[in-house]
């Protein structure tokens, strides 16, 4: 089994956990094979994922010079284009290329999901130099300004007036010639994209894809309002609270969307606003929720049968093993991406046991590193950690996530600019 992914860390380790109780060979495929450590080691295949053919040329090369593969997975949005091109030359059930590639940009995903007759607000594509004058492109407000090719809304914006439109498309342009992003060289990243805000309450699907049939493994409700300005995610919770009618209609949605997209087999994370006019798709990844955002959810066939991980069913899934159609248990259950208040070092964090002694909490893992930088949104991307709730409903998972959040307390304290003395002296 070929596992494509770009970060190492708590989720290709499950995978890894799953691949051995199952008895699965797997292979990483990965940009990040210097933080491998044994015994993955003799056992990754290097790749430039933002390169795709040639890395899917190379994969392709070392397994068949190897032992062939039986399936593909793909975890984040640029190995999983990788992993269409070499499970199309291998001849594995996955997504064809194209539909993968057309997930990687914001402004194509629109453009099909248009042609298609779904919901769509206005968008249009805008070049962020010159300065773009908003009085010029038929800009009506509120809107969302956000990046063509990021994700984890890192960038995105909503304006509620011209002034907004003139901050945030200058804000979006030095974020993306910022060192953090210019070397993952993605593509486009001279535009953006701006679209009508639509109102209303967001859900996120988790699904699972076989030969273009739709399973829906989870709808996630998102309890905190996603108003803007900046959009980091918070709370997720599953069942949904949503009528029995709504999520039918996400469900139909979802299956539109990837028609319209044309992704047939493998995991996918879709995310949908919904109002008084229906459904609208934001977007869709050919690819599992990220994070260790998985820990929320689990799978049980029988009474009998242990209960499995997401990373367990979904390999059990791609490697045709029993075990790939399991239903999600049915508990209410949560997790919190614990959204970064100020941008700063992360000098201490207190409260973690009050935090995990809540009622219902299941746990906490603080994922962000004591003394390293960490960005707020619209500039982040990554959380500072995440907490996990169990309980009899939503709404109690719900209320033990806050509860829990609120024992935590970050301190952060500002960067030293360049020319404090305490810097001069250590460069000099
Ligand atoms: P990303 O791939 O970076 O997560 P999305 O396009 O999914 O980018 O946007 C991130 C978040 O921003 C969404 O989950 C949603 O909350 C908000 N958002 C994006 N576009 C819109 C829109 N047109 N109207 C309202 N909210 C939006």
């Amino acid at each position: 089994m070929l596992l494509f992914a770009s970060k190492l860390g708590y989720q290709t380790r499950s995978f890894d956990e799953a691949a051995q109780k199952l008895g699965v060979d797997l292979v990483f495929v990965t940009d990040r094979c210097h933080q491998l450590e044994d015994p993955w080691g003799d056992h990754a295949i290097p790749v430039q994922f933002e390169t795709p053919d040639s890395a899917a040329y190379e994969v392709l090369e070392a397994v068949r010079a190897g032992e062939g593969a039986d399936g593909v997975l793909a975890l984040g949005d640029r190995p999983a284009v990788v992993a269409a091109y070499v499970a199309r030359g291998l001849g594995l059930p996955y997504n064809h290329p194209m539909a993968v590639e057309a997930c990687r940009s914001k402004l194509r995903m629109r453009e099909i999901f248009r042609d298609a007759g779904l919901r769509v607000p206005w968008f249009r594509s805008v070049a962020l130099q010159p300065a773009p004058e908003p009085a010029l492109l038929g800009i009506s407000y509120p809107c969302v300004l956000k990046p063509l090719s990021l994700s984890a809304s890192q960038g995105v914006m909503r304006v509620n007036d011209r002034e907004e439109f003139l901050a945030a498309a200058e804000r979006i342009r030095r974020l993306l010639e910022s060192p953090e992003i210019l070397p993952k060289r993605e593509a486009n990243l001279d535009r953006i994209i701006a679209e009508g805000y639509i109102s209303g309450t967001e859900v996120a699907v988790e699904g699972l894809l076989s030969d273009g049939t739709l399973r829906v493994l989870a709808i996630f409700d998102k309890p905190d309002p996603l108003e803007g300005p900046f959009f980091e995610e918070t709370i997720y919770v599953t069942p949904s609270r949503l009528s029995e009618k709504q999520q039918r209609d996400v469900e139909k949605c979802a299956a539109e969307a990837l028609r319209a997209l044309g992704l047939s087999h493998g995991p996918i994370h879709a995310e949908f606003r919904v109002n008084d006019a229906g459904v609208w798709p934001l977007e869709v990844a050919p690819r599992p929720i990220g994070g260790l955002c998985a820990r929320s959810l689990s799978f049980r066939g029988e009474q009998s049968d242990p209960s499995i991980g997401l990373e367990e069913l979904l390999l059990r899934h791609a490697a045709e093993l029993p075990g790939g159609d399991w239903p999600r248990e049915p508990v209410a259950s949560g997790v919190m991406m614990i959204p970064v208040p100020k941008s700063g070092v992360l000098e201490r964090v207190d409260g973690e046991d009050g935090a995990r002694a809540t009622p219902g909490i299941t746990g906490l893992q603080i994922t962000a590193r004591l003394h390293d930088y960490i960005a707020a949104w619209p500039e982040g991307s990554s959380y500072l950690g995440f907490l996990f709730a169990r309980a009899g409903g939503a709404a109690e998972v719900e209320a033990a996530l806050r509860a829990a959040h609120a024992k935590l307390k970050f301190t952060l304290t500002e960067r030293l600019p360049v020319e404090h003395p305490a810097t001069r002296r250590i460069v000099a």
